[in-house]
């Protein structure tokens, strides 16, 4: 019989009412594993753990705080290699993308090892006589998470340290499609001396699973990656529910690259290339929208076509994969529906776009470019998270500016650029959570705030010291001396 990786819930490993395979993208005759299906019941006692563990891990020193999530960092990056294999397999990201993810996951744990011991209030003189006021930061209590498929490590790692740093106790209901990281992060982090039922991982779907999370009357937050939809759907609940939980949503974009005619050409198609289409496109900050000046127009089109010519499309733990399979069956139909949609509203194929065989059976298509889009047509407008991206023109800078903020999303943006002037203006007036200058929109530190404005955020900032904002609550106090 198949070993089923359990559902972790009070410090024990705990089977779900189901099990779900996991399958590899690049090889789908490949099962990663079973996975526990949670259960409504399962979440319950989850948050019940959860509960029972808050008030002495909420006093719990910083230090005895430290020692834990720095020990957590040791593990995952002595197993970098392991674990990012591991996701590789999962969700289909190239073998050295899938490391560099295990690796920031660790390198996030480190960082808030840090943030334990640098949490600080403030002693205000008061406008009364005699009277001292503090201003102190608490724990939130009991965080919920809902993350999504395309950073299976990465994206529980930045809001599980914060959380735990901070004193909170957590619930995480990871993506159903790839549950194997989370759980082994979940693993990793319990083994590094968490008292049971701080940390709690419940998996399964989200109709179920998520669903419950969001309905508890005892979790007090809800920390939201994925889509638009859900988000939206994640927002109303927290507000419906009594009391209302404080909410935190990451969702999707539809992030602008400017080229202008001042760019270096060969910087400029890197800089697209590795935005659109490296991890399969499906990046929240994927560059989809690369707004191109007419004087570098037809050089940056040829020279992009040219160099997705050499891209190697295919199995992700291949030795020279550029380019790994899309996550699974539904979200390539997606991907073709949009090529579709885009030649009928009559944008230009220049390259790619097919469905690919390989020695082993997966979701392999080649990068798409589409040329002559404007910024009103659907492939401009709605995230497709895939490797597909537009080429749209601009008469210069201002037109370039104005087209880069007409959308709904404002997570990332990018101009590549030699120009100071350009450059500045563009930081200033990008409509976007995070500006890139002659770097691509995707890759991010791990230490700074990361997030968006318009529709693609709500809600404080992740990552960075700027996370104690949703992680912690602010406390005033008065004393009369
Ligand atoms: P999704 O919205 O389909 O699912 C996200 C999570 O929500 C999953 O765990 C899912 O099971 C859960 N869920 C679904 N329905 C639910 C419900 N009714 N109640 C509670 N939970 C529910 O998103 P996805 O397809 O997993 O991820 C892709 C999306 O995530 C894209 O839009 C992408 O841009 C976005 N994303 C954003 C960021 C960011 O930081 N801004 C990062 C990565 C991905």
């Amino acid at each position: 019989m198949t070993e089923i990786f359990k559902n972790l819930i009070a410090g024990e490993r705990v089977g779900g009412s189901n099990a779900s395979r996991n399958i590899n993208p690049s090889n789908t005759n490949d099962v990663v594993g079973e996975y526990a299906q949670g259960s409504v019941e399962d979440l319950n006692n989850a948050v019940a753990a959860a509960k029972a563990a808050f008030p002495a891990w909420s006093r719990t020193t910083p230090q005895e705080r430290y020692e834990i999530l720095k020990k957590a960092s040791d593990e995952i990056l002595a197993r970098k290699e392991e674990l990012g294999r591991l996701l590789s397999r999962e969700e289909g990201k190239t073998l050295p993308e899938g490391i560099g993810e295990a690796t920031r996951a660790g390198q996030i744990f480190a960082f808030f090892a840090g943030e334990c011991l640098r949490l600080a209030g403030e002693a205000i003189p008061s406008i009364r006589p005699g009277v001292g006021v503090e201003v102190t930061r608490e724990p939130v209590g009991i965080i919920g998470m809902i993350t999504p498929w395309n950073f299976p490590i990465a994206i529980p790692g930045w809001k599980i340290a914060p959380a735990l740093a901070y004193g909170n106790c957590v619930v995480i209901k990871p993506a159903d499609l790839v549950p194997g990281s989370a759980w082994a992060l979940v693993d990793i982090i319990q083994r590094a001396g968490l008292p049971k039922g701080v940390l709690n991982l419940v998996m399964g779907r989200g109709s179920v699973v998520g669903q419950a999370l969001l309905e508890h009357k005892d979790v007090h937050a809800i920390s939201f990656t994925g889509s638009v939809s859900t988000g939206r759907k994640v927002a109303a609940a927290c507000i419906a529910s009594n009391p209302m939980k404080k909410v935190q949503l990451e969702m999707g974009g539809k992030n602008p690259l400017v080229v202008l005619d001042d760019a270096d050409l060969k910087l400029a198609v890197e800089t697209a290339v590795n935005g659109a289409f490296f991890s399969t496109g499906q990046r929240c900050t994927a560059s989809s929208r690369l707004i191109v000046t007419d004087g570098i127009h037809d050089r940056f089109v040829e020279a992009a076509v040219e160099r997705m010519k050499g891209l190697v499309v295919d199995d992700a733990l291949k030795a020279g994969t550029h380019i790994g399979p899309v996550v699974d069956q539904s979200q390539l139909d997606q991907d073709l529906k949009y090529l579709a949609i885009a030649k009928d509203e009559g944008a230009k194929l220049a390259w790619g776009g097919e469905v690919l065989s390989r020695e082993s059976p997966g979701f392999y298509m080649q990068p798409a470019l589409f040329t002559e889009a404007t910024n009103a047509m659907r492939i401009s407008r709605e995230e497709v998270f895939g490797p597909v991206a537009s080429v749209i023109r601009a008469k210069n800078y201002e037109e370039a500016l104005a087209i880069a903020n007409d959308t709904e999303f404002g997570l990332a943006a990018g101009i590549c650029t030699t120009s100071l002037k350009h450059a500045t203006h563009f930081k200033r007036n990008s409509e976007a959570g995070m500006v890139m200058v002659n770097l691509p929109t995707a890759g991010v530190d791990y230490h700074v705030p990361f997030g968006g404005r318009k529709g693609s955020s709500y809600g404080p900032r992740e990552q960075g010291a700027y996370a104690r904002e949703f992680y912690t609550t602010v406390k005033t106090a008065y004393t009369l001396a």
